[in-house]
């Protein structure tokens, strides 16, 4: 990707991240603010790492902010406040997510909810938030994390799984929408990652999903993190409405 000041890439100065405290949100943030780019984003419950993130990286150009993404008004508040501090906002990636498994018939409405309300409400309302802006501009670039669970059924992920089908389905209804005002949306949809999420998961089954990864070993969230911002970058120019897999190989 090249940097803000590359004229090829003008148009990506500044970025909203959702979910970037931790994970592979603090890869993206860490990566783009690498590249030269303004970062904005947001968490919810982590005041600590948001904190160190943004000392690690530089207040200058990384700005946290704590927005629910299930509530549309904190999220479009927080797009408010991105573009006040930077004046400009290009991108977004909606990365914040989380995961309640277990079985369909265990799954209380509860469960459904939150994982539906977390992974894609928030990425609907934050799409919301940006568009309009990005479409006044003619250009915008939207990357939302999906998984290889919305490509392929999972045990026990039911709602996990419908969310992040969901979004598969969203980016490519936006994309075809948007394609023609300039601005474009992809999904990117990671396999097995080393981050908290994946850190649940016990022993036995983590060494049973290496052996299944036909590269024998989960992904960084660097890895994840490159790929996000060649989606965002003018590299991509003519990307739009894909899912681009990061899997080690699983979902071939
Ligand atoms: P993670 O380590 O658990 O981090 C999740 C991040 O999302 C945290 O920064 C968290 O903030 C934030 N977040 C959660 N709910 C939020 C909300 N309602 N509002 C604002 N922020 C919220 O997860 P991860 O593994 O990095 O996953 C990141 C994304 O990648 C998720 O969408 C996940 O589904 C997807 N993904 C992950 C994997 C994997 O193997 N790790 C694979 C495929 C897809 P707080 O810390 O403040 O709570």
């Amino acid at each position: 990707m090249n940097t803000a000041s590359d004229a090829h890439d003008a148009n990506m100065r500044t970025v909203l991240v959702t979910g970037g405290s931790r994970g592979l949100g603090a890869a993206v943030v860490a990566d783009l603010a690498a590249r030269g780019l303004n970062v904005c984003f947001t968490y919810l419950n982590s005041d600590e790492q948001a904190q160190q993130l943004v000392a690690s990286l530089g207040a200058d150009k990384v700005l946290p902010v704590r927005a629910d993404g299930r509530d549309a008004s904190a999220i479009a508040q927080a797009v408010k406040q991105c573009v006040a501090h930077f004046g400009c906002l290009d991108g977004l990636v909606n990365n914040a997510g989380i995961t309640r498994d277990r079985g369909a018939l265990a799954m209380s409405a509860e469960h459904w909810r939150d994982v539906i309300g977390g992974n894609l409400d928030s990425a609907f309302y934050a799409c919301k938030a940006v568009l309009p802006l990005f479409v006044e501009q003619g250009h915008g670039v939207v990357v939302n994390m999906a998984s290889i669970s919305g490509l392929v059924g999972v045990a026990g992920q039911a709602n996990y799984c419908a969310s992040k089908a969901g979004l598969v389905g969203m980016t490519r209804s936006m994309a075809v929408e948007f394609g023609a005002r300039g601005v474009r949306i992809n999904a990117v949809a990671p396999g097995f990652i080393d981050t908290d999420m994946t850190r649940k998961l016990n022993e036995r089954r983590v060494a049973e999903m290496e052996n299944r990864i036909p590269m024998r070993r989960f992904g960084t969230p660097q890895e994840v993190a490159k790929v996000v911002a060649f989606m965002l970058s003018d590299d991509a120019a003519y990307i739009t409405g894909q899912v681009m897999v990061v899997d080690g190989g699983l979902v071939t």
